[in-house]
């Protein structure tokens, strides 16, 4: 096979103490993996700024301009991590065979993406990087990024266990993931429902190189909170059993209440107030968990996932020029979604 064009994709947030470090390593990886043939020469390093307040900006102009291998994105604003990281694959998959994305920071260790070029030489699609242990993280992110693993996986989303956004994807790969139309963008839980071949590498998270983490807390709650409800109807349906729960209640408090009354252990009027309570509460509950399983399908269709993908084709010359007209209409009409 002809050496494939890789782009390595690094999403940039007021990273200017981290950068340069960055570009020195992610060149040096980048030029050796050349030189070893295992990528083409027209590879390049995608830095997407997004909407930096820093010198980050400034900085990528500048390697750019030193550094043949550095091309940049710059978003008009601060979109996300998750966000900017899309804007450099979808600009990426037009022109690269393979792309690896990375954060800034380097936490995640820039040696073993010659690993996921092999494996994709190989014939992997996408290759995840999986963090051996979280010895450097902090007691606190480590505690929160576990709960977090546990949470996603209890309410249903497959999601790969110590993995963050580090990882392989092949062209085709990037073409599926291109139909993929959320707004609720949780690339983690995405790239899982893709299919096709996958793998995983281990190695070792390391700590920030410089600067802070742009993940506060209160971030990675709302980053959590973000990818329950963006891939489970689980909590609308844990309130429809709730209510059933309740409706069932009410029936044993009617037959307690009833045998109260008889017994003449009540006082007047007790016995049609409290049974009104409960049965009330319970069909309310219910009503609600209900309407909510409707609104629930309401936004899977709003979603407007694509039910399949499509991994092999046997079409006539004909049908696979109009398939590929097709999906050129389609790219750019996706194109425009961060423009
Ligand atoms: N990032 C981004 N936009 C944001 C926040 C972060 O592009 O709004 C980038 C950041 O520059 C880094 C990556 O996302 O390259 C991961 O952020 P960080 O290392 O701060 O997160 P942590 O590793 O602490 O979870
Ligand atoms: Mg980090």
């Amino acid at each position: 096979m002809e050496n494939p064009v890789l782009t390595i994709v690094v999403p940039c947030y007021n990273e200017e103490e981290v950068l340069p470090e960055t570009e020195t390593r992610l060149s040096r990886v980048l030029n050796e993996l050349v030189q070893d043939r295992l990528v083409s020469s027209a590879s390049t390093i995608l830095f997407v700024d997004d909407g930096s307040r820093d010198r980050t900006w400034a900085l990528i102009e500048q390697f750019h301009i030193s550094n043949p291998y550095v091309t940049g994105l710059k978003l008009a604003a601060n979109a996300g991590h998750q966000n900017a990281l899309l804007a450099g694959l979808m600009t990426a998959e037009a022109y690269s065979d393979c792309v690896i994305s990375i954060d800034a920071d380097l936490q995640d260790d820039t040696g073993v993406m010659r690993e996921f070029v092999v494996r994709f030489r190989e014939g992997y699609d996408v290759v995840y990087g999986v963090r051996k242990s979280r010895a450097t993280d902090t007691w606190s992110k480590r505690a929160t990024a576990q709960g977090f693993y546990k949470l996603m996986t209890k309410m249903g989303v497959n999601i790969r266990y110590n993995h963050a956004d580090y990882r392989l994807l092949s062209k085709r790969a990037l073409q599926s993931l291109e139909q993929f139309k959320e707004v609720n963008l949780f690339l983690r839980g995405i790239v899982p429902l893709i299919g096709f071949p996958s793998t995983e590498v281990y190695y070792d998270r390391l700590e920030r190189f410089a600067g802070e983490s742009k993940y506060p807390l209160k971030k990675m709650l709302a980053f959590a909170l973000e990818g329950i409800t963006s891939f489970s109807v689980k909590p609308i349906r844990f309130v429809t059993l709730t209510g059933f729960g309740f409706a069932v209640l009410s029936a044993l408090a009617f037959i307690y209440a009833l045998v109260g009354k008889f017994w003449g252990t009540t006082v007047s009027g007790w016995t049609s107030l409290i049974l009104s309570i409960w049965f009330i509460g319970g069909v309310q509950l219910l009503a609600l968990g209900l309407i909510g399983e409707y609104i629930g399908k309401i936004y899977k269709e709003v979603k407007r996932r694509p039910l399949y993908v499509i991994e092999k084709q046997m079409l006539t010359d004909v049908g696979k020029r109009e398939y590929q007209q097709s999906a050129a209409e389609a790219a750019i009409s996706i194109g425009g979604r961060y423009d």
